[in-house]
C-alpha cells in the first residue's frame, strides 16, 4: 500500500493480507494465550503464529500499534491500557537512581504526581519548569539530567514547548526527550521528526476519538522502544485487544475529524474573545496567543482543547454560565464527538468577585449551536448586552 497520504495510511496500513472470510474489518483476536504446536517450539521460545501472551503482544493491539508508528514517523509503537500506563512506562524505563529529571511545571496533573510522589522513592529528583524558552530547560539541566518532559500545548493553559530547539540540546547531552502529544496528535505535530525521542498520547482522546475506550500509546525509536517495551511487561498495563480494535475504528476517521474539531474550535474560540463576561481565551490558534508563532512553526494545525478565563465575578455568576450549558456536559476528559467543559476559580475571592477558568472541549456539533449554547450561558451569568 503506497501512499503518502495520512487518511489513506490510517484505513488501509497494515491490512493487506486479508482478513479471515473476506472482512474488511479485522477480527479482534480476544485471547489471554496463544498455544505451541509442540513442547520444543514453546522451549526455542518460537510460535509459529509469532505471539505468546497478550500481555506481550496481540495481532488485534499490534494493528493499532503498526497505524500509530507509521502516522507519528517512528519506528515502533505500543499500546497500554491507558495514558498513564502509557507514561508511566515510558518515564521508568528511562530513568535510574541518581538521575535528575527537568518537565514542564503544567503537565498533566497525574504525571506531575509520578515525578513529584514516585520518582523520588527511587533517587530520582525533577525540576518543574515553565519551559517557554530553551535556555529555561538549558538552566535547568544539571550534570546527572537524563529526561526532558514535555507537553505542547499542555491541557490546560496551553503552554507551548520549541521542540526542536529542545531537542537539539538534549541530544547534545544525552538526554532522552519525551512529549505528550495527545492535544495536536501526529495529524498536526510531528514530534520524532523534529528530533524528540518518546512520543507518548492518552488515545483516550482524539485517537480513539468516542469517549468509549481508556487507552495509550508510547513511540519512538526501536532502540528505546525496547526498553519501553520490557517496562510494559513487567509493569503490565496491557490494552484489551476489544480496546485495541475500537482504538483501530477510531484511526480510521482521526482525520476527517481533526479536522473539523479543528475548524470547530478556531471558530468558538475567536468568537468566544468578542463575548462580555470573557477576559481571555487561551487557545495556541488564536494570534492573542503569546506563543501563536512558535505554534504556526511547530504544528500545521489545532486540537480543539481550550481555556476561557471569565472576567472576575461572584461564584454563583460562574455557577449559572456553566450549569445553564446544554450542549457543553460537564466531564473531564475530551477528545470524543461531544462537547464538555470544566472549570475551577482561580484564586481567593476579594469583595466577592474571583476570576474563573473553563476549559472547553469543542465537539463535532454544529459550531453555531455552541455558540448558541455558550452565548445564553454567558447571559445567564453576566446578563444580556
Ligand atoms: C487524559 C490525559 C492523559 C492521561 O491519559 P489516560 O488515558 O486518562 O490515562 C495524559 N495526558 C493528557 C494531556 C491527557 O489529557
Amino acid at each position: 500500500m503506497n501512499s503518502d497520504h495520512l487518511n489513506t495510511q490510517l484505513l488501509h496500513w497494515g491490512e493487506e493480507e486479508e482478513h479471515p472470510f473476506g472482512a474488511v474489518v479485522p477480527p479482534i483476536v480476544q485471547t489471554s494465550l496463544f498455544t505451541y504446536p509442540d513442547i520444543q517450539a514453546r522451549l526455542r521460545e518460537f510460535n509459529p503464529h509469532g505471539y505468546d501472551y497478550t500481555r506481550s503482544g496481540n495481532p488485534t493491539t499490534e494493528l493499532a500499534e503498526r497505524k500509530i508508528a507509521l502516522i507519528e514517523g517512528a519506528d515502533r509503537a505500543l499500546c497500554c491500557g491507558s495514558g498513564m500506563g502509557a507514561i508511566t512506562c515510558a518515564v521508568m524505563a528511562m530513568v535510574n537512581q541518581g538521575d535528575h529529571v527537568v518537565s514542564i511545571k503544567t503537565a498533566y496533573p497525574p504525571t506531575l504526581r509520578l515525578m513529584n510522589e514516585y520518582l523520588p522513592r527511587y533517587g530520582v529528583t525533577t525540576t518543574l519548569i515553565d519551559g517557554f524558552t530553551v535556555e529555561e530547560f538549558e538552566q535547568a539541566c544539571q550534570p546527572n539530567t537524563r529526561l526532558i518532559y514535555l507537553e505542547t500545548p499542555s491541557s490546560m493553559f496551553f503552554h507551548l514547548q520549541d521542540l526542536k530547539g529542545i531537542a537539539d540540546l538534549a541530544k547534545a547531552r544525552d538526554i532522552v526527550t519525551i512529549v505528550d502529544n495527545s492535544w495536536a496528535t501526529p495529524l498536526f505535530q510531528k514530534p520524532v521528526a523534529l528530533g524528540i525521542d518518546l512520543v507518548v498520547h492518552s488515545a483516550t482522546k482524539y485517537m480513539s476519538g468516542h469517549s468509549d475506550i481508556i487507552a495509550g500509546v508510547v513511540a519512538g525509536s526501536s532502540a528505546l522502544m525496547e526498553r519501553v517495551n520490557h517496562a510494559r511487561n513487567t509493569f503490565g498495563p496491557t490494552l484489551d485487544p476489544f480496546a485495541a480494535w475500537l482504538l483501530i475504528r477510531g484511526l480510521r476517521t482521526l482525520d476527517v475529524r481533526m479536522e473539523r474539531h479543528q475548524k470547530n474550535g478556531l471558530q468558538v474560540a475567536s468568537w468566544l474573545e468578542t463575548q462580555p463576561g470573557v477576559k481571555q481565551v487561551n487557545h495556541p490558534g488564536l494570534n492573542s496567543h503569546p506563543q501563536y508563532e512558535l505554534g504556526r512553526q511547530q504544528m500545521s494545525g489545532y486540537g480543539s482543547l481550550f481555556s476561557v478565563e471569565l472576567t472576575p465575578c461572584a461564584d454563583e455568576q460562574a455557577h449559572a454560565f456553566v450549569n445553564s450549558l446544554r450542549l457543553f456536559r460537564i466531564g473531564c476528559s475530551w477528545g470524543g464527538f461531544e462537547s464538555l467543559v470544566l472549570g475551577w476559580p482561580m484564586r481567593e475571592p476579594e469583595a466577592g468577585k474571583r476570576p474563573w477558568l473553563f476549559r472547553l472541549f469543542i465537539g463535532l456539533e454544529h459550531p453555531e449551536d455552541l455558540m448558541r449554547d455558550l452565548e445564553q450561558g454567558l447571559q445567564k451569568a453576566f446578563g444580556s448586552r
